[in-house]
């Protein structure tokens, strides 16, 4: 053990993702949304995916979502998250829009509990050295239907 502190990988915003990265650090979930079709288009691309649009503002999204997929990861790849293991690696789906996710971790529940379709909210965590992300936990009663 070593007094060497690793820090994290961080994202490396350009002018495409920017944004994103804004929301993030004002904890507000943000996607792109087609000025012509009104789709929302994650990650962020130049052209519209479904109209080919290049007119494409950043939107606030609600951070409601539903698990799609996951994964547990008991091995870093990276040093920094060797003190982290094990973190639940995941795929959810936007409530804006069927076949909209984005991949996250989710937070706040037993990884063996987790189930596919389970509702979920996003949080802002710092995950460590200032680095914050958008995760999502399960979402609380308040938001449920
Ligand atoms: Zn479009």
């Amino acid at each position: 053990v070593s007094d060497l502190t690793i820090p994290p990988p961080r994202p490396l915003p350009d002018p495409l993702t920017q944004f994103f990265w804004d929301g993030v650090a004002q904890h507000r979930l943000m996607a792109l949304r087609c000025d012509r079709c009104g789709k929302f288009i994650h990650p962020p691309r130049a052209i519209c995916r479904f109209c080919l649009c290049t007119s494409l503002t950043p939107t606030e999204l609600s951070g409601r979502a539903t698990l799609y997929t996951w994964t547990v990861a008991e091995q870093a790849f990276h040093p920094f998250f060797a003190d982290k293991l094990p973190y639940v690696y995941a795929t959810v789906e936007l409530e804006e829009q069927a076949g909209l996710r984005m991949v996250t971790n989710i937070v706040d529940h037993p990884f063996e509990d987790l189930i596919a379709g389970m509702p979920l909210e996003v949080t802002f965590r710092d995950v460590g050295d200032g680095l914050i992300l958008p995760q999502f936990r399960p979402a609380t009663a308040a938001d449920e239907p």
